[in-house]
């Protein structure tokens, strides 16, 4: 009699993959586990501070006081566009624009950092134009700019609320808070699941990942109009992002805050916002709206992926933080390898680093 063949994948010993959240990882996750035909189930329930449903899901490779581009940027790129397919295929929707983003010096020093970031570290690849001081008569660009490419947002709202339907259509939602057990449970038996947590930052709430240190932030955004015409065919940043999304509106963030975790529109938030929007342009604007979310972050502001370290089939997928489209797609991406081919997670993102 011939020998059954050992399994080579993790996923082969259990019946079906749990995914606990369904933002833009548990999402991603999904359609991903979909498309490789692996049986799935969502757990999901609307909690507060969820970023997927308010984030502007904005990819600038030269975010930052640096103006360096993130370690393995073209494969990051790459991944984001191959999921952004991929999301588009299964949902049917229009889910990511491309868009320049006019960068603003907010002082004369931050020249020489962008231009030694141009001379040595990579940002050369990411900057189609230089503009000198006081080219645009709509900002306050003072100490000159710069065009940032190939870069864009992906509208993450969207994403979410359709991914929503198409499982709610494949009655493959669980629409019910999962709740953390005292005591884990059995790794076997034909009903057993691989859970993968992709809480966002409620996963800090969880005592069974409470070895890593979480660090979450909320951010506050406003949506205004403007009574004067302003271009659309990028995003302005310096001290805060404008962003043009549907029809005339424009998206305006964000604030950064570590002392509440929650969906709550604050008066604080919106004041600074505000100031922070008249010192980059003297255009009237209308606040329409605001909005908040809380960012999934820990402490060395790198994604986390892994096994638990006691209960080998729970998985963490999560602190994909303030760049959640560049990183989710590949964090996805090497835990799936992982649990397939069992390859190694890297690693920097790796939840054994906390270990
Ligand atoms: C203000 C703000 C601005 C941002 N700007 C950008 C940006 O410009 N570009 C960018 O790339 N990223 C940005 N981000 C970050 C990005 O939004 C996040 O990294 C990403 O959306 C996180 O997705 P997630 O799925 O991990 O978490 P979430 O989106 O928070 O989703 C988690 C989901 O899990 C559910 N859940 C949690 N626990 C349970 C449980 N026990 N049972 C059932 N359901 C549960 C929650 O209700 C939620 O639906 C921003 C975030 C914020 C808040």
């Amino acid at each position: 009699m011939q020998a059954r063949a050992q399994p080579t994948s993790i996923l082969d010993r259990y019946q079906r993959v749990r995914i606990i959240g369904q933002g833009l990882t548990g999402s991603l996750l999904a359609l991903h586990l979909r498309e490789a035909g692996i049986p799935f189930i969502v757990q999901d329930t609307d909690l507060p501070g969820c970023a997927t449903s308010v984030a502007p899901g904005i990819v600038n490779p030269l975010a930052g006081r640096n103006f360096r581009p993130p370690d393995y940027v073209d494969e990051l790129l790459e991944q984001t566009r191959e999921a952004m397919d991929l999301v588009e295929r299964i949902l049917g929707v229009g889910i990511w624009t491309d868009c320049p983003i006019l960068r603003m010096f907010a002082e004369p020093t931050q020249q020489d950092r962008f231009q030694r970031s141009l001379a040595d570290e990579g940002a050369a690849a990411f900057v189609s134009e230089q503009y000198p001081e006081n080219t645009f008569p709509y900002l306050n660009d003072v100490f000159g700019s710069f065009l940032t490419i190939r870069g864009g947002w992906a509208n993450l709202p969207l994403l979410m609320s359709r991914t929503r339907e198409w499982l709610r259509e494949e009655k493959l939602l669980v629409d019910e808070a999962w709740e953390p057990p005292e005591n884990a449970p059995a790794d076997a038996g034909p009903e057993a699941e691989l859970m993968i947590f992709c809480e966002g930052w409620h996963v800090a709430n969880n005592p069974w990942w409470s070895f890593i240190p979480h660090n979450p932030a909320k951010g506050e955004m406003i949506l205004v109009r403007f009574d004067e015409e302003l271009p659309r065919d990028r995003i302005f940043n310096q001290s805060c992002w404008i962003q043009p999304i549907e029809e005339d509106l424009w998206r305006v963030g964000a604030t950064y805050s570590w002392s509440s975790f929650d969906s709550n529109a604050s008066l604080e938030g919106a004041t600074r916002l505000q100031e922070n929007l008249q010192y980059l342009t003297g255009a009237h604007f209308h606040v329409i709206d605001q909005m908040a979310g809380v960012r999934p972050i820990v402490d060395d502001y790198q994604p986390v992926i892994g096994r638990h370290p006691e209960v080998p089939h729970w998985y963490i997928l999560n602190a994909m933080g303030s760049k959640g489209v560049l990183q989710a797609p590949t964090a996805v991406r090497d835990l799936l390898d992982h649990l397939r081919s069992g390859s190694r997670i890297p690693r920097a993102w790796s939840a054994d680093r906390f270990l």
